[in-house]
């Protein structure tokens, strides 16, 4: 199995180009999907964080996550536990669809994970892409998108690692701020490349 990562940052268009590379018929798994699927109602996840973070489990045995993310946010130790919960679970779930696909005879997955090269995550891939734009442009599609101005962009651009620094750690550099249609071209030029390997 060949695993490749696809990142960016946020507003950089990662939703696009999973869609177009979704249907050139690569198989993309989502860190974001996994992530909500390890704490889903009736999970070791759920319960696990439900003893460390009380109140945090809503009446309905769903997790809070505005609750817990106000818990969390700013405060280092309290990430690092909720993070020592979610994370083994998280890997072990990718495992687990790792192995599903290879029986169905399936030789490459792309991993998107918003985070991957903030968590250095990227070692462990056979190749990167980026999805990047200059951040100008990041922040305002990030601003119409969200409805944001522009200090509240401004901040949630700041609690990443920036667009730049992370073309250093890139193997493919994926330029989304032209039209859908450049960006579809470089995404075929990408996968291209990925179905080269192995
Ligand atoms: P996040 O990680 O924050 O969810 P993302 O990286 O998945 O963001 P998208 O949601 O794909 O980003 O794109 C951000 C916004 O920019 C969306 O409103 C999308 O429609 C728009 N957008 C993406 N690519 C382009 C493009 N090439 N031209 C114009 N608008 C674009």
């Amino acid at each position: 199995m060949h695993v490749f990562g696809l990142t960016g940052g946020i507003g950089s268009g990662k939703s696009t180009v999973t869609r177009m590379l979704r249907e050139l018929g690569a198989e993309v798994l989502d860190a974001d999907v996994l992530a909500r699927e390890v704490v889903e109602p009736g999970t070791p996840g759920l319960a696990a964080i439900a003893e460390r973070f009380p109140g945090v489990v809503g009446p309905d045995g769903r997790l809070d996550r505005a609750k817990l993310g106000a818990h969390v946010f700013g405060n280092d130790t309290e990430r690092a536990a909720l993070n020592a919960i979610t994370h083994p679970r998280v890997r072990e779930a990718f495992m687990e669809k790792l192995e599903a696909l290879t029986a169905r005879g399936v030789e490459r997955v792309i991993y998107d994970v918003p985070l991957l090269i903030e968590a250095g995550m990227h070692e462990w891939m056979e190749g990167v892409a980026l999805v990047w734009v200059p951040r100008d442009l990041q922040k305002a599609r990030l601003m119409a998108r969200d409805g944001l101005d522009a200090t509240a962009a401004e901040a949630r651009l700041a609690a990443q690692l920036p667009l730049d620094d992370k073309r250093v750690h890139a193997t493919w550099v994926i330029d989304n701020s032209q039209d859908l249609s450049s960006t579809r071209e470089q995404v075929e030029s990408v996968w291209r490349a990925m179905l080269a390997r192995g």
